[in-house]
């Protein structure tokens, strides 16, 4: 039987002085310190994909994702870590980046793949007979990953919850978790892709006053970061010892102060923050 111990995610409260100044409390759950390569939510949504290519007795995960996917690189870790070969088809043209040299270093195979034919990579990797290989959707998600997800959440008492939102399939999990644990509390949800408003029909199964999607954060799109973006890291970290990467938790953190400045909170709440990590890509941007 495999073993995927739970990992180390401790709730740290945030002393802030615009936080503080509102009369606000904000609490930040520290999945970055996990593992440094396998990031929080991609380690939260790893955890039943591996369990089950373990019993089907697979030796090898094949996965996909961008030259700078956290999960990819989420993926050459575990893999290493529990004992099973990994490959990853890489969409676009051939390139060399730290993310990129981290995963090949942890043994993984990279498979480069153009735009057009990526569009039809699973169908590619079904011809290739991988002999006993698991797929892994892009993104670590569907109903595997979203059940990992939800062992996030405990037993908590907060009035908001905020993550930052790519697939959204870190957001379903923990609805999911909150509602399972009875938790109350608003689950906020930071989308930093552009132009993702459809994103709202994949959330219509959940009760609507449960959560909320913000579209007005992405700072430009995806991957995309501006002086400020980069200073607000900056301050952000001097004040509280706290990292964000500049594609997901910065965007995530600077709409929540921004919220604050726009009386979104009432004085007296609680916030609770997920940090999911990323740290190699704002690193490997240094
Ligand atoms: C992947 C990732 C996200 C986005 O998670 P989704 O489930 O795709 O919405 C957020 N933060 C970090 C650090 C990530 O690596």
């Amino acid at each position: 039987m495999l073993h995927i111990e739970e990992p180390f995610a401790p709730i740290e409260p945030i002393q802030l002085k615009k936080i503080e100044a509102a009369g606000l409390q904000l609490f930040i759950k520290r999945e970055d310190l996990s593992n440094p390569f396998i990031s929080g939510n991609k380690w939260r949504k790893l955890k039943y994909h591996l369990l089950e290519a373990h019993n089907n007795r697979n030796v090898e995960l094949v996965t996909f994702g961008g030259a700078y996917s956290n999960h990819v690189l989420a993926t050459a870790a575990a893999g290493a870590k529990y004992k099973f070969k990994t490959t990853a088809i890489i969409r676009g043209e051939e390139v060399q980046n730290p993310i990129l040299n981290l995963c090949k270093i942890f043994g993984m195979k990279l498979i480069f793949m153009n735009r057009e034919a990526y569009k039809n990579k699973e169908a590619w990797v079904a011809t290739q007979h991988y002999n006993n290989c698991y797929i892994i959707p892009e993104g670590g998600g569907g109903v595997l990953g979203e059940k990992g997800i939800a062992e996030m959440v405990q037993k908590w008492d907060y009035d908001h919850v905020f993550c930052s939102v790519g697939t959204g399939s870190t957001l379903k999990g923990l609805i999911n978790g909150m509602v399972q644990q009875q938790n109350q509390g608003l689950i906020n949800g930071i989308v930093v892709l552009k132009g993702a408003e459809e994103m709202r029909n994949e959330f219509k199964c959940f009760l609507p006053n449960r959560y909320r999607l913000h579209f007005n954060y992405h700072e430009g799109g995806y991957a995309k970061t501006s002086a400020e973006l980069i200073q607000f890291i900056k301050e952000f970290a001097s004040e509280t010892g706290v990292l964000l990467d500049q594609v997901y938790e910065a965007k995530m953190l600077k709409a929540l102060i921004n919220m604050v400045d726009k009386g979104y909170f009432k004085k007296g709440e609680r916030i609770l923050a997920i940090h999911n990590g990323g740290l190699s890509g704002l690193l490997s941007q240094l």
